[in-house]
């Protein structure tokens, strides 16, 4: 537990994102103003961004030295860069894990340390309401209701990246070495004393989203494969449903030539059909191993799930 003065760092991944810098500044500049009873420090972690956010960051860093950075070589995504944060901030008593473009509040995360001083090792900010709509927005709701009900790892879920995790949980975060991470789930797979904390998702304060609608599907895909073995399990079932109905089709044929039944030779749609079907569920099924076999490759490989740059010289 913290001491009189604990160490909180936030860990912040910034990818392009220029236009909500100065505001990001100075609210968390002013967050740590009126909460001098921490000893605040901000990770901004650089996931190889295109303008001038490195800089700014930089530029920051030299006159405030709470704001600090960490390069990355190039874009490894935000998984990696959060990852990246949370390893240069090992130490801390406690680090906040958030979003740069202040759809997560600064404002909010006092009340996520004072659940962590409460006992709770890790929070999770809760979304009382989200601000995504149409296709994103169903494409969110839809991944939720899908995973809880499907993956071995319950997750809330209104929670998303935004929360605070103590050291112990901090320790144990960075044990997990895989490379297909998805942050809410190994979260909840460590399994600490967790409390949460309400608050509104706001808008995203300038800028674009720099992930895209594809890159966050293939997150959910991520999610939903790392967390579960279903698809293979499905699989199997798919393989017994249609063999036993292969077996009663075959019985019944037999038993009506048996019986002198005999009907013209006819049924080329029939075949065609089954034939198609049947091809179609075992390309499926191959899918599905090779999304397995993918991703248990990408682990051999044994990569490290970020590079930092060389220092600038
Ligand atoms: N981000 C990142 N690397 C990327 C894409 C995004 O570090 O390749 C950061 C981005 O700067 C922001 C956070 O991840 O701090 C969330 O990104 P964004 O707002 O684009 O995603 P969304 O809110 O749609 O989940
Ligand atoms: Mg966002």
């Amino acid at each position: 537990m913290p001491d009189s003065t604990p160490t909180v760092a936030i860990v912040i991944p910034v990818f392009n994102e220029e236009p909500v810098l100065p505001e990001l500044f100075a609210r968390l500049g002013a967050l740590f103003a009126a909460n001098p009873g921490t000893a605040w420090r901000v990770v901004f972690v650089n996931d190889g961004s295109r303008d001038r956010s490195a800089e700014m960051i930089l530029a920051k860093g030299s006159e405030d030295p709470r704001f600090e950075l960490v390069e990355l070589s190039r874009n490894f995504g935000f998984q990696s860069a959060l990852a990246a944060g949370l390893a240069r901030a090992g130490g801390v008593d406690a680090a906040v894990t958030m979003d740069a473009d202040l759809q997560d509040p600064p404002e909010l995360i006092p009340q996520l340390v004072a659940e962590w001083r409460a006992g709770a090792e890790v929070v999770r900010a809760v979304r009382r309401s989200r601000q995504e709509t149409g296709v994103r927005r169903l494409g969110f709701d839809l991944f939720h209701s899908v995973f809880g009900r499907l993956t071995d790892i319950p997750i809330e879920s209104n929670t998303g990246t935004f929360g605070l995790l103590g050291r112990p949980a901090l320790e144990a975060f960075s044990q997990l070495q895989e490379r297909h991470r998805f942050f809410p789930g190994l979260r909840a797979w460590i399994g600490f004393p967790t409390a949460d904390v309400l608050y509104d998702r706001q808008e995203r304060a300038a800028g674009q989203p720099g992930q895209t609608f594809r890159r966050l599907v293939r997150y959910a895909v991520d999610g939903f494969f790392s967390f579960s073995y279903l698809p293979l399990r499905f699989l199997t079932y798919t393989g017994v449903f249609v063999s036993a109905l292969g077996f009663a089709l075959g019985l019944f044929f037999i038993v009506k030539r048996l019986l002198g039944i005999e009907t013209a030779t006819t049924g080329f749609t029939t075949l065609v059909s089954l034939v198609t079907f049947l091809g179609g569920i075992q390309l499926i099924g191959i899918g599905v191993l090779g999304e397995y076999l993918g991703r248990v490759y990408d682990e051999v490989k044994r990569r490290p799930i970020y590079l930092v740059k060389p220092p600038r010289r």
